[in-house]
């Protein structure tokens, strides 16, 4: 398990910021305990991402078809297998989730990682912070190594929870920054980022740089657990 203090003391300050990527310092997110997860069912101008039948629209990393498993309508993580993204492009979009983490979680750090890229580059994580706290730029609902969530809305293992995000990818003039992305996430149905800018792609122990892109997939992280989706929908703004 991890130790009391986790994070690391060799990483880059962030930009604006007294913290560095992974902070131990950094102070972790206070708990709010939500009513439960937001369920809802996609509204009648959405695009359906997984409906809990079929893993259809959704590639392997390297373009073939997904191994990750659809069991009792849901979409598991495959451990070992690799990432998967949608075959089309997302670009500003309104986006609802639902996932699990293991209810019998590992007996090693940080169980139940996995996490959901936005525009295939900007990662906001999951994880099951119940079992086992992360540096605070690693927490369920952060911008992962940047921005962590205002408050710690995670339930305990096995739990379904949900993200509700609104989603705006960053705007180039060649390949000059204009405006960086922008999100807001609900977890749980309470605002955990609001209209948050990442200072770019997110990394472990760094931070990327902004570079030009449009649209571009979503993509969901195996990480080595067997999480859970259900209920991948969106709505472009
Ligand atoms: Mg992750």
């Amino acid at each position: 398990m991890p130790d009391d203090r986790p994070g690391f003391e060799d990483t880059p300050r962030l930009p604006d910021s007294e913290h560095r990527v992974h902070d131990p310092d950094r102070p972790h997110p206070p708990t709010v305990t939500p009513a439960g997860p937001v369920t809802q069912s996609p509204p009648s101008d959405a695009t359906v991402l997984f409906d809990g039948t079929s893993p259809a629209g959704w590639v392997a990393a390297d373009g073939g078809d997904p191994e990750w498993t659809v069991t009792d309508g849901t979409l598991r993580v495959e451990p070992g297998s690799g990432d998967i993204r949608t075959a089309d492009s997302l670009g500003d979009c309104q986006l609802h989730l639902e996932w699990a983490t293991p209810a019998d979680p590992a007996d090693t750090d940080y169980p139940g990682n996995s996490g959901v890229f936005l525009a295939d580059r900007y990662e906001l994580q999951i994880l099951d912070c119940v079992t086992a706290p992360i540096y605070a730029d690693g927490w369920v609902g952060a911008v992962y190594g940047q921005h962590p969530p205002r408050v710690d809305v995670c339930l305990a293992p096995g739990a379904w929870q949900s993200f509700d995000i609104v989603w705006r990818r960053p705007r180039f003039d060649g390949d000059v920054l204009v405006s960086p992305a922008r999100v807001t996430v609900l977890h749980n149905g309470v605002a955990v980022q609001d209209a948050t800018e990442p200072y770019g792609p997110t990394a472990y122990r760094d931070y990327g740089e902004y570079e030009p892109h449009g649209p571009a997939p979503l993509r969901l992280q195996d990480h080595g657990f067997p999480v859970r989706f259900r209920n991948i929908w969106y709505r472009p703004l």
